[in-house]
């Protein structure tokens, strides 16, 4: 037997749940019904619970027998066993359950939240985060995705309190001083997508999208920050509907803003719930980076009603088409809602963070098995996320949009109330595009790693195309880990301006090699043109000479691929890093947002791999690119300037705040933050983030103060955001041991601390100190910390680049031996290491050139 499958001797079809959650006491009763098919003659039922106590149990049936069970509960297989006193036959049952629990801290199950009200005195909710295997923390259930059922939820709560969950209240009554709240039936659906939440909860108005009503609950004085949400809320329904060709699949939708979440949102059906970040923004003070995480967030959880909620994954190794499938249709609909935030160019940047973790030996596949469900939390990354929805956007553009779209339809129609798998998807779609999908895509799929295609021109003027798998590092690999030569089927669209205008092609590459014929006067050639491509592309000289002499024909999305390309390709010691830097001076007129944040992005990079006294050339080389295109913008705004406009001059003056230094940049930065404390409109929102981070990169203990009362005082989750890293951005050792401390003595939250360490760690200022603490705190925030919060944090090692600092971090690592899942904590140490190798072969280049620049 399977020990991570249930039996399936006993399906459960409906389950009856009503839970007394006590907000004094910080534990919970509950009673369940659930409605059993019951296959064989069974002795014993075995069903998922942890933590609970279970106080009776017995089995039932309508010809009025009752069967006494005694259960045990086994804490290492999470399950609960029910020793019936007597065999039941074959037939319906009634499984009748009492049991008992505890609002845990750990933001899973079912948990407590603690918050302050609008006069500071602290109050407490209760709420649930179930995906993956948690609902068997608050009630005894058969947890697995492929056990579907309705659920009807009954909570019993202080009258004072508010109660939601995944459908609309049918009944509210009262009972023995309780308020006895009643919800209608859900869909069949997963136990992973159940949710209640209870707590002194406010509401926005009812928006009513088709039939569907819709609010947005966050707890009391936060309504003002719903209005945002509630739009994308609206418009994101809408879209869906018509894209899916289905109506929601439930009966009102609820989103709520929980102030401690440990995830970013979750995909409840009718219940989807927040971080508060994710949720709550005022509009007119949100940097446009601020807004679109919000729009992103609230789109993909709707987007998961349908393809995930209606249809669901078989087992957790479809978590993969879960996420990327929601991903990529969250950027459809926030395209289609705001066609001007362009969207699908800023998803560059997350196609671009897939390549590089996908750029090491250390990688996986997409989709790999999945035995236990501990092996599917190593889904939770950028491969399934970013290079999941990047594979999915190429394979849309690739069949055509409408020809996606009716093999999505059709895949949602036919497995509708029931669960489905990979092959189902590429089965629906390969009756759409008349052609079979696996041959195309297997290799993106089941395959770790990506290629990288060379482009040149042979001596016979043909163009030559050639792939083969990208690596950051190409040192001998031990022979189990060496693979025989990967290939892909790589669809190529290329373009080629010469002088009789420009010309498009597709080549699907699927050798190693091929060679095209060009017409004549081909002078520039473009490959990945579009940008769908989840490839890299790498040019030879004479090709890539010509392309950024004429950068004026190429998108933002191509720009900022070719220098992303260009900046791995230095990375992985295919090209001179002073030739990188040399192509950076190419960008120096460059307006684009999106080919901005590729280019400061590698410039991070870069501070983290000097040496410390090459950093005053540094930032010398960083104002000489940056200053120019800053000077263009200015630092006020234009009328009708938009918005992705108004975002770079913030994301600008940070650069040259920070790593270039700068002085007057400073200066003026100081006297904007004193405006804006006068006058919180003094100052364009999109600014507003990068001043605070630059303050805190030149600031003093006061300006520390000033900033933790900030961050104590913020009025909006943005705002504190802000203020909360920047503390972490400070120079000064006794300031930033200040919020090291913060991290762990309960000051900032447990969902927010392991976000706020990484940042120390990755940090070229605060690096050393915040290893030094990690080491000697890492049981007490592996205690504190939410599930997969030592995962994050652990993250930032790989900032730490210096040779002694990584044999310091192996060597601390091969002694905890912490359990990340799958290949994670391989993964980091390749990535510091991929870094250090950077570093060793480039130091004496690096420094010439930037002294030679100085
Ligand atoms: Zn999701």
């Amino acid at each position: 037997m399977d020990p991570y499958r249930l039996p399936r001797t006993a399906v459960p079809s409906r389950y009856d749940i009503r839970l007394e959650p006590d907000l004094t006491t910080l534990t919970f009763k509950g009673t369940e019904t659930v409605a059993l098919d019951v296959t064989e003659r069974i002795a014993e039922v075995v069903l998922n619970a942890i933590e609970l106590t279970i106080e009776s149990a017995s089995l039932e049936n309508d010809r009025g027998e009752t069967i006494r069970a005694t259960a045990t509960l086994d804490e290492t297989t999470e399950r609960c066993r029910l020793t019936l006193a007597s065999p039941a036959a074959p037939g319906r049952w009634r499984l009748r359950l009492a049991f008992r629990g505890t609002l845990n801290d750990k933001l899973r199950g079912f948990y407590r939240s603690v918050y302050k009200d609008p006069n500071g005195v602290p109050r407490t909710m209760a709420a649930t985060q179930f995906e993956a295997t948690d609902a068997r923390r608050a009630f005894p259930c058969w947890d697995e995705p492929s056990f579907k059922a309705v659920f009807s939820v009954t909570l019993a709560i202080d009258p004072g309190l508010t109660a939601v969950s995944n459908t609309a209240i049918v009944s509210e009554t009262s009972e023995a001083g309780r308020k006895i709240v009643r919800f209608a039936d859900s869909i069949k659906m997963s136990t992973y997508l159940v949710a209640f939440v209870v707590g002194e909860l406010e509401a926005t108005g009812t928006v009513v999208v088709g039939r569907t009503p819709l609010r947005v609950w966050c707890v009391p004085g936060k309504k003002p920050l719903a209005r945002f949400g509630q739009d994308i809320g609206a418009a994101s329904l809408a879209f869906f509907e018509q894209y899916y060709g289905l109506p929601y699949p439930g009966d009102k939708l609820d989103l709520l803003a929980i102030p401690d979440f440990a995830a970013g949102a979750m995909e409840n059906l009718g219940a989807i719930t927040f971080r508060e970040t994710a949720l709550l923004v005022e509009e007119t003070a949100a940097s446009h980076a601020e807004l679109e995480r919000v729009a992103d967030v609230v789109a993909h959880e709707n987007a998961h009603m349908w393809f995930g909620d209606l249809v669901t994954m078989s087992w957790w190794n479809g978590i993969w088409l879960n996420e990327a499938f929601a991903t990529f249709m969250e950027m459809l609909a926030v395209d289609a809602w705001k066609p001007e935030w362009q969207r699908w160019v800023t998803f560059g940047v997350s196609r671009a963070a897939a390549l590089s973790l996908d750029g090491l030996h250390s990688t996986r596949p997409i989709e790999f098995p999945v035995t236990s469900p501990r092996d599917a939390d190593a889904m939770f990354d950028v491969l399934t996320y970013e290079k999941g929805a990047s594979v999915l956007r190429m394979l849309e553009q690739y069949l055509g949009a409408e020809v996606f779209r009716s093999g999505v339809r059709d895949y949602l129609e036919t497995h509708k109330f029931a669960n489905a798998d990979t092959g189902d998807l590429w089965a629906a779609l390969g009756r759409a595009a008349h052609q079979p999908i696996p041959a195309v895509m297997d290799a993106w799929i089941f395959k770790p790693g990506y290629p990288v295609v060379s482009v040149s021109r042979d001596a016979g003027g043909h163009l030559v195309l050639a792939q083969q798998r990208f690596n950051y590092l190409r040192e001998p690999l031990p022979p189990a880990a060496a693979e025989p030569e990967q290939r892909w089927q790589v669809p190529i669209q290329l373009r080629v301006h010469g002088r009789s205008g420009s010309l498009e092609e597709r080549v699907l590459l699927a050798e190693r090699e091929a060679r095209l014929r060009l017409g004549e006067g081909a002078d520039v050639v473009i490959a990945n043109a579009g940008g769908h491509g989840f490839y890299r592309v790498r040019y030879a000289p004479d090709l890539l000479e010509a392309l950024l002499k004429r950068l004026d024909l190429l998108a933002p999305i191509e720009r900022f691929n070719l220098v992303n390309d260009a900046w791995a390709m230095a990375v992985a010691g295919l090209m001179p890093l002073t030739g990188y830097l040399e192509l950076t001076a190419r960008f120096r007129d460059e307006r684009d947002k999106n080919v901005w944040s590729v280019l400061t992005g590698s410039f991070y990079s870069l501070n983290r791999v000097l040496a410390p006294a090459d950093r005053p050339h540094f930032a010398a080389f960083v104002r000489d690119r940056v200053a120019p295109a800053f000077a263009a913008l200015g630092w006020t705004g234009r009328p009708g300037e938009d918005e992705l406009t108004r975002q770079l001059r913030g994301d600008l003056a940070r650069a040259l705040g920070i790593l270039g230094d700068d002085a007057a940049v400073q200066a003026r930065a100081a006297e904007l933050y004193a405006a804006a404390k006068r006058d919180p409109g003094a100052v364009d929102p999109n600014l507003l983030p990068a001043v605070i981070a630059i303050l805190a990169h030149a600031g003093d203990a006061r300006r520390y103060e000033e900033f933790l009362d900030g961050f104590r005082s913020a009025r909006t989750p943005q705002d504190e955001q802000r203020y909360l890293y920047a503390l972490a951005a400070f120079r000064d050792p006794a300031l930033l041991g200040q919020t090291l401390e913060r991290a762990i003595n309960g000051e900032i939250r447990t969902q927010d601390a392991p976000f706020v360490v990484r940042a120390m760690l990755m940090s070229a200022y605060a690096r050393e100190l915040a290893w030094d603490f990690v080491k000697r705190h890492w049981d007490t925030m592996d205690r504190l910390y939410p599930k997969h919060g030592m995962r994050r944090l652990a993250e930032g090692v790989t900032g730490l680049v210096a040779r002694a600092l990584e044999a310091d971090v192996q060597r601390f690592f091969a002694e905890k031996k912490p359990q990340f899942g799958g290949k994670v904590l391989a993964q980091y140490l390749e990535q510091l290491h991929v870094a250090v190798t950077l570093q060793e072969r480039e130091a004496s280049a690096l420094s010439a050139y930037l002294s030679k620049l100085g």
